[in-house]
């Protein structure tokens, strides 16, 4: 089992491939270029041959016409039958004279003599027709010429040559060529295997350089960067991996920052409480209204503590993917009647004035819950950090095109200082840590409302004048985009 996974492991790595790539580019090409010159050797030869063989018969044919060969009045017959022979002899054939009355009248092989030939050549040559044809199974050329007078225009067929010759040595040199051919493939064969196989080593030891550096990078031996410039694509690939590196020792910082803040912020409700209880127990004999009083500040504490762990329970939520978003259609002007209504009281305590002016009735596709607490902790803080002399307002605008919602929330309050603009959606940041205390801040509602936001592929913007006001400005599709 272990064996077969191994070997699919193998089958699979990039080694393997390079080796299958290295063989066939030797073999491939080796194949390719034998099938073609043997082809390309077999054909020119046979035409080289067939065309020697043509000229021969011809002159031969011609020969016969010219001498009263047919007729048996020749002079010349030693002479053309000289040739005849030689013919057969060089080019291992057969050479027949057949006469208008289908007799053979000579025959090289001296077989057929007299005997009667009537076959479809034959026939076609009486009539002038030169024929040749290849016969690739029994490996011989075949032609019949018929013979006629050259020097005579009209001149009748007098009789057919037929010739047969042998290929058979074309085809011995073809079956020697291709076995040289194979055994040097056979050789180039396996020099490819051998040169694949160190090609492959090479190429891929600085993978597995990289991959035995990222290992001791994991156990903590490793260096503190990551470089292999063995190829430019080792070296793009350490450079991501680094920067991958560098942005988990952010997260990881960042992290840590927010469980020390966290156990900062839950401690600091339980140390009070703590020395409330540490100075009641401390005087048994205290009055009533003090005991009161300590209770009533200790209430406080428990009431801060709770919001502090309900905050974080919004921000976890709000941390997790887009797909915890349980969308839905809904009337954004009266859901902002609603979040001002509850708000009112707040409003009235700090004898804020709470207006909202929307242009036209907007529906957009929101998660409701999400997006009131995102919309309240605005006008919430608008509200917090107001003035306190009842001249304070928190206006609300909406408004929406054809894409997008706007939502404008600005008060008159305290501002926030221009350096600080950035910082403000950091979980527990505040711009005064104390007087945020004081009114009850936790520093997580804004970082509540941006990760609101962008959940739904919106965006927030602060602007701020110092001791005149704050003005967040909300854009979010009305379309939600998964
Ligand atoms: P908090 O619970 O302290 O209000 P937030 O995350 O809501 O926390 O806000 C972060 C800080 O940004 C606040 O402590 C406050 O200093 C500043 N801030 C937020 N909204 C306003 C505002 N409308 N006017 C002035 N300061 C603001």
């Amino acid at each position: 089992m272990q064996k077969n996974v191994k070997f699919l492991d193998f089958l699979k790595s990039l080694k393997f491939r390079l080796i299958i790539l290295v063989i066939a580019m030797a073999v491939i090409p080796g194949n390719v270029i034998r099938a073609g010159i043997l082809n390309s050797y077999e054909s020119r030869a046979l035409s080289i041959r067939q065309s020697e063989v043509l000229t021969q018969a011809q002159i031969i044919s011609n020969q016969i016409a010219v001498s009263e060969y047919m007729t048996g009045g020749s002079g010349q017959s030693e002479t053309i039958r000289t040739r005849m022979n030689m013919l057969t002899t060089i080019y291992d054939g057969r050479v027949m004279i057949v006469d208008k009355a289908f007799r053979i009248i000579y025959d090289t092989y001296n077989l057929d003599y007299h005997k009667t030939i009537i076959s479809e050549e034959v026939l076609k040559s009486l009539k002038g027709e030169q024929i040749v044809k290849y016969d690739s199974e029994n490996l011989y050329i075949e032609m019949a010429i018929p013979i006629v007078d050259p020097s005579d225009d009209d001149g009748e067929v007098q009789g057919v040559l037929l010739i047969s010759v042998s290929t058979d040595n074309i085809a011995l040199n073809y079956d020697y060529l291709q076995k040289i051919a194979i055994i040097l493939e056979i050789v180039v064969g396996f020099t490819a295997v051998f040169v694949g196989i160190l090609c492959a080593i090479k190429l891929v030891k600085p993978f597995h350089r990289m991959s035995e550096e990222i290992k001791e990078i994991q156990t903590g031996y490793g260096n503190d960067s990551l470089e292999i410039n063995d190829y430019s694509e080792t070296a793009e690939i350490c450079g991501r991996i680094n920067d991958m590196r560098s942005q988990m020792k952010v997260m990881d910082e960042s992290r840590q920052e927010f469980v020390s803040n966290v156990s900062h912020e839950l401690k600091t409700p339980l140390t009070s409480m703590k020395v409330l209880a540490d100075s009641i127990n401390s005087m048994p004999d205290a009055p009533k209204e003090l005991y009161q009083e300590f209770m009533e500040d200790i209430t406080n504490e428990i009431e801060r503590e709770t919001k502090i762990i309900n905050d974080l329970l919004s921000l976890v939520k709000m941390d997790k993917s887009a797909a915890d978003l349980n969308i839905s259609t809904v009337n954004l002007n009266e859901l902002i009647e609603q979040i001002l209504k509850r708000l009112q009281p707040i409003a009235d305590r700090q004898k804020v004035e709470l207006v909202l002016e929307s242009f036209r009735p907007v529906t957009a596709e929101i998660d409701d819950v999400k997006m009131t607490l995102a919309i309240t902790n605005l006008v919430e803080n608008g509200i917090k950090y107001n003035r306190t002399d009842g001249e304070g307002w928190v206006h609300v605008t909406l408004n929406a095109d054809h894409q997008y919602f706007y939502i404008k929330v600005e008060d008159s309050g305290i501002g926030i200082p221009e350096d600080c603009l950035d910082q403000i959606y950091e979980r527990f940041y505040r711009v005064d840590k104390s007087h945020s205390r004081e009114i009850g801040g936790t520093g997580l509602g804004l970082a509540i409302t941006r990760n609101c936001i962008l959940m739904h592929r919106g965006a927030i913007k602060a602007h701020s004048v110092l001791g005149e006001g704050t003005t967040f400005d909300v854009r979010v599709p009305l379309n939600y985009i998964a």
